[in-house]
């Protein structure tokens, strides 16, 4: 039996105990009790591991009868750029820019009596790692957008590189500008929660797809706006990686009209070879990142 302990930082923080792959018990969740979308923003990066190592250690506690095994591999998958296990850039949780999370880690759990090697994956990475093993796709190409204050851009199998996807540039309007990174004309300018509060500083983005269903034109711009956003990005990397499938998760995930998108990616992708992609909208559930995060490192235990 395989066990390992995967760790999911976003909004929140989620670490959950895998055996052969699938989640036993409860995950524990920080902060626990809220959706709040900044909650880890003012935590520094010391205490953050520091609550990483609390987490991992409570469910690595040997408290059970029989006692439970120690895990193979420990799993962190954390939005930015990630390499060697270092977080190279993160822009929307600053203060782990240029860690070097997975040694920084090791050594706080080391002092606990932990001493499991420690795997960091991007968190769209992780997801997409998560949706091919639940989906018995682990030889095919999975992609998935998160989309959240930030917009990750994940990919299964992991291959080196930066894949920044949230800030490829969508549009040449010198006014979008909204994007957490300072880029001009980013989608995640376009379609970031945070970029969407900035933009409308008098509507909540549930207000601005609320109402551009009741028809209001500037929201129903807005909207329109925003799915030919995502439509652009993906038909992009339909036109580098071939077509496939593609998944959307993350807080807003839920303002997705299928049709259009889909409509707006025929409209960008004209090359028949290119048309059999797939799109689907994943329930919000921290279950696949953690999963992910879990193959990733073992996967990378055995390579
Ligand atoms: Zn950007």
């Amino acid at each position: 039996m395989t066990t390992a302990i995967g760790v999911v930082i976003t909004d929140h923080i989620v670490a959950g105990r895998l055996e052969d792959q699938r989640l036993t018990g409860q995950p524990l969740r920080y902060p626990a009790d809220s959706d709040e979308l900044d909650a880890l923003a003012a935590i520094p990066g010391g205490e953050l591991v520091e609550l990483l190592a609390t987490q991992i250690a409570a469910l690595t506690a040997n408290d059970t009868v029989p006692p439970r095994p120690a895990p193979d591999a420990i799993g962190v998958a954390v939005p930015g750029i990630v390499r060697n296990g270092v977080v190279e850039d993160s822009p929307n949780l600053p203060q782990i820019k240029g860690m070097r999370l997975a040694s920084d880690l090791t050594k706080v759990l080391a002092a606990r009596g932990i001493a499991a090697p420690v795997h960091v994956a991007n968190d769209a990475d992780a997801i997409a790692a998560g949706v091919a093993a639940t989906r018995g796709q682990l030889n095919k190409l999975t992609r998935v957008w998160t989309l959240g204050n930030g917009i990750g851009y994940g990919r299964w199998p992991y291959i080196d590189g930066v894949w920044e996807g949230g800030h490829v540039t969508v549009s040449l309007d010198p006014r979008e500008r909204f994007c957490g990174c300072g880029g001009l004309g980013h989608l995640e300018g376009i379609m970031g929660y945070r970029a969407m509060r900035l933009r409308f500083l008098d509507l909540e983005p549930e207000e601005v797809f609320a109402q551009a269903r009741q028809g209001d034109p500037r929201c129903r711009e807005f909207v329109d706006l925003w799915h030919r956003a995502l439509a652009a990005a993906t038909a992009s990397f339909i036109h580098l990686a071939g077509p496939g499938r593609f998944y959307f998760t993350g807080h807003s995930a839920h303002f997705i009209d299928l049709p259009v998108l889909r409509a707006h990616i025929e409209s960008m992708v004209k090359m028949g070879t290119l048309q059999s992609f797939s799109l689907e909208v994943l329930p919000p559930d921290d279950e696949t990142a953690l999963l992910g995060a879990g193959v990733s490192a073992l996967r990378a235990l055995a390579s």
